[in-house]
């Protein structure tokens, strides 16, 4: 791993720096999880997308910078410790993008990803169902063919900010009763707003409404929304879970920025004597740290010409523990004011403690490091 770096990107650091420097609001925008918040960090998306720093990483042709992975992560990690927003495009920028950028049409990249870029159209990932969550191949939600293109019926669950999003992406069964359950899916955009979809929010632990499940009755989607090939949904959905657990959802820049704040508590609450409690602050401080340097190692080899392969499930793994520790340790250290107002602290505990669940369960990766990473025989099913 090379972390030499050439002056320009330096450069590229320095003027993110001092463009979020003047620009990141002085007083926190209200959640995203609401529906004031949502607009508000909208707006954040835009004002971000006409300086170029929304989607850094994407081609100039989209609003993009061309930047590289390691670009990326300066960048990532320079908007973390700004103290900049939560993306509310993230579900579009992180996960629908990618698979665009491998598996879509030059049209639908043309149309989705720029008003994606501004925060004009927010995307909801609809792939969970009640009954296919960890086993994701046994969704029976359904697309139908139509006269140009596809009617879908079902319903998608645990949906994240479904309850003000714009348009969704999933995954639909095409053929019925084929002969394995992977076969037969064909990934499709559809719009929340269609005729034919309700959208209704689920109550979450912290009682944010943005939480959702949908219910799709007949909804018409055009051709030009299949993303891939009908019937090969499984193949295209597999690029994007990658991307989910492996190197974009959650930048090493967000745990850095986290560990640096826990540390600086510990030089105002701590208590010196208490040593398990600053040994917990060093650990998870290490944490990042670790965690930053592995991302780097993946970034290089992907930038080598290699593929992210199952070290992904490492990443989710590691980065959902880490992210509960940083919580943790912070409201111990805070004690009964750090649970009883609703800090940024607070807030995220709460949500630090879904993070082994979503984007794949922690048994689920913990199932395929053993069995793809480490070699060792399949445990039983
Ligand atoms: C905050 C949050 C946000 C989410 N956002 C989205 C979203 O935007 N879009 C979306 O589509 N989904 C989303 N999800 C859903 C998430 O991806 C699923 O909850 C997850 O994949 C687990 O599926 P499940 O809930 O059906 O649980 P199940 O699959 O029923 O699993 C229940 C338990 O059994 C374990 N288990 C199941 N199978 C095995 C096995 N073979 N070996 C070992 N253990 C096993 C699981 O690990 C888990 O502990 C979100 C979830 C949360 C909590």
């Amino acid at each position: 791993m090379d972390l030499t770096r050439s002056p320009a990107d330096e450069a590229f650091r320095a003027e993110a720096r001092a463009w979020l420097v003047a620009h990141v609001p002085a007083v926190p925008l209200p959640s995203l999880e609401t529906a004031e918040g949502f607009a508000a960090h909208r707006g954040w998306e835009a004002e971000l997308a006409a300086d170029r720093w929304s989607v850094v990483s994407w081609p100039s042709a989209y609003g993009g910078r061309d930047a590289d992975l390691m670009r990326w992560l300066a960048f990532e990690e320079e908007y973390h410790a700004a103290g900049a927003p939560g993306r509310v495009g993230q579900n579009g920028v992180s996960l629908l993008a990618p698979t665009l950028f491998d598996h879509g049409t030059p049209e639908q990249r043309a149309r989705v990803l720029p008003p994606m870029a501004t925060g004009e159209v927010v995307w909801a990932q609809a792939w969970s169902e009640p009954e296919a969550g960890s086993d994701l191949a046994s969704l029976t939600s359904r697309a139908v063919r139509a006269d140009g293109g596809w009617r879908l019926s079902g319903q998608k669950t645990w949906s994240s900010r479904a309850a003000f999003a714009d348009r969704a992406f999933g995954l639909f069964r095409s053929e019925p009763g084929p002969a394995k359950p992977q076969q037969g899916l064909t990934y499709l955009m559809f719009d929340l707003l269609a005729p034919g979809v309700t959208v209704r929010p689920i109550g979450r632990l912290d009682g944010k409404p943005a939480f959702a499940e949908l219910f799709l009755d007949e909804v018409f989607v055009p051709d030009e929304d299949v993303i891939g090939e009908p019937g090969q949904g499984w193949r295209v959905a597999m690029s994007t879970a990658g991307n989910e657990r492996g190197l974009t959802l959650r930048s090493p820049g967000r745990f850095l920025a986290a560990a640096d704040r826990l540390a600086a508590l510990w030089r105002t609450h701590g208590d010196p004597s208490d040593t398990a409690l600053r040994d917990r602050v060093a650990d998870a401080v290490i944490g990042a740290r670790a965690y930053q340097l592995f991302t780097y190692a993946n970034a290089s080899r992907f930038l080598e010409g290699e593929r992210i392969g199952p070290e992904s499930s490492l990443n989710k793994v590691f980065w959902s523990e880490l992210d509960i520790a940083l919580h943790e340790t912070a409201l111990d250290l805070l004690g009964t004011e750090g649970e009883s107002a609703d800090t940024e602290w607070s807030e995220g505990y709460v949500f630090s403690l879904a993070g082994p669940i979503y984007a794949g369960t922690n048994e689920i990766q913990r199932d395929i490091v053993a069995e793809r990473l480490l070699g060792l025989p399949k445990g039983r099913r």
